[in-house]
């Protein structure tokens, strides 16, 4: 009985072509959540894949009704071995984006794991399905070795993570015996590099807001009209030059962090962003004097995600009597997303652009979490992913995408420890989504040995 057998088990349960099984299985539930009409599958992946799994281990689970939305239901399972055993809680989302059934390359269909050599094609086989399938076989591998856990495991599960996680923030709270833990452990995202085992404790977080400027009725001719009636799109413009300089560095002071911590940068002084596998990088973009991986995991950004005055499909000679754009933060932790819009108020009163109507975001927004590298939890993680793998895995403070991390981190209070079993190059959103079959084999190997010294070696 030894964490090398608990790790052969891993890699024997992939090679024996086990967990392709599984995975399968899991996949061929068509649980599109961005699809109104979808309701059987994403109810029937909790209780025809995930219960039975988890039931084969002695959890005892149940389905929990969403309070936001009754189409998108969660699962909690339990599998308490002691009151006094460290006791973890792990997460995943079995919904998926769209199939794009059609879009999908020759020979490639959505609900159906096909390999081509080193990948494994199939909707929500990286986002999220396979991250989570490794980590409940790994659970099992312990089991198996040990005949015992010797920790608790708690398992949410949810089912609209692709809709914008609705409800999860108040399962948290209304569940927050059933879901108290000492440390949280799940998987999703992409790992720095396909090559480098990966560890993240937080995650960035989105504000979108739109800047509208309505000035008059209809277009008027540019020719009788041109110099005597104000452009609400150069004014727009204007405005959002006003916020974001032409090399895309912040204006608005209250839109930027206000500095990086001196231990999260010699965290990120340790990563090396390459971009591999997608387009090329612009290095003269962004905050000056920020190394890439301070841009990306460190910094704000605030992009604009779409612009328009008149009708861009068939310009004609007018001036267009209104401007509207979609402007996007993607923020760190320390930032207050509740100040963003009045701090925008003030910049654009400042400047002259009082006309300028901000409108909200429409969906809820969270706030972005981090966590600090010397963190107990972050380094056990860290100790346990190098003795696996045999070399440093990355650890970046926190995401440069976004995960309701908020979730578990401020309202369970837990340490989140985030290991990714995918890569860049995934295509999660898009047809041709796959994992890769040495990241998978990894992973699986990854968690055996982290749950098993869960167990054997938690930090004090
Ligand atoms: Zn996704």
């Amino acid at each position: 009985m030894s964490r090398e057998n608990a790790i052969a088990r891993a890699g024997a349960i992939f090679d024996d072509g086990t967990f392709f099984d599984l995975l399968s299985q899991w996949v061929s539930h068509p649980t599109e959540s961005q699809n109104k009409a979808c309701g059987d599958p994403l109810r029937t992946y909790l209780t025809g894949a995930i219960t039975p799994y988890l039931e084969n281990m002695d959890f005892r689970c149940r389905l929990v009704p969403n309070p936001a939305n009754p189409r998108l239901p969660f699962l909690i399972g339990q599998r308490i071995e002691g009151e006094d055993l460290p006791t973890v809680l792990t997460y995943g989302h079995g919904d998926t984006v769209l199939a794009m059934d059609g879009c999908w390359r020759e020979g490639l269909e959505p609900w159906r794991v096909i390999k081509d050599g080193d990948r494994w094609y199939g909707r929500g086989a990286a986002d999220n399905k396979g991250q989570h399938a490794i980590n409940l076989t790994a659970i099992g591998c312990v089991l198996e070795e040990r005949q015992q856990l010797g920790f608790n495991v708690n398992v949410l599960i949810e089912m609209g993570e692709e809709m914008g996680s609705p409800g999860l923030h108040q399962i948290c709270t209304m569940e927050k015996e059933a879901l108290a833990a000492d440390v949280f452990i799940a998987s999703d995202g992409p790992r720095i590099d396909p090559q480098q085992p990966t560890l993240f404790g937080g995650s960035r977080a989105v504000f979108n807001f739109d800047l509208r400027l309505d000035l008059r009725d209809g277009g008027h001719h540019s020719g009788n009209w041109g110099g005597l009636l104000a452009n609400p799109g150069v004014i727009l413009a204007h405005a959002i030059a006003s916020m974001v300089d032409a090399r895309g560095r912040i204006r608005v002071a209250g839109l930027r962090p206000a500095g990086i911590p001196d231990s999260i940068k010699r965290a990120l002084a340790e990563l090396e962003v390459t971009g591999r596998e997608g387009p090329q990088i612009d290095p003269d973009w962004g905050e000056p004097g920020l190394s890439l991986a301070e841009k990306v995991y460190g910094w704000n950004t605030l992009e604009v995600l779409a612009f328009e005055c008149g009708d861009p499909a068939a310009p004609v000679h007018a001036i267009p009597p209104s401007a509207w754009a979609r402007l996007h933060l993607r923020f760190v932790a320390g930032c207050d997303p509740a100040e963003f819009i009045a701090v925008v108020r003030k910049h654009l009163d400042d400047r002259g652009f009082e006309m300028i109507e901000i409108i909200p975001p429409r969906e809820t927004w969270y706030p972005a979490t981090r966590m600090e590298p010397d963190n107990p939890w972050a380094q056990w993680a860290v100790a346990s992913l190098e003795k696996t793998c045999g070399r440093r895995p990355a650890f970046l403070p926190n995401l440069g995408g976004t995960i309701p991390n908020d979730a578990f981190s401020d309202i369970l209070g837990l340490p989140t420890i985030w290991v990714p079993h995918s890569y860049g190059g995934c295509s999660q959103h898009a047809p041709d989504e796959h994992l890769l079959a040495p990241i998978v084999r990894e992973g699986l190997r990854i968690m055996a040995g982290l749950f098993w010294d869960l167990a054997d070696k938690p930090p004090n």
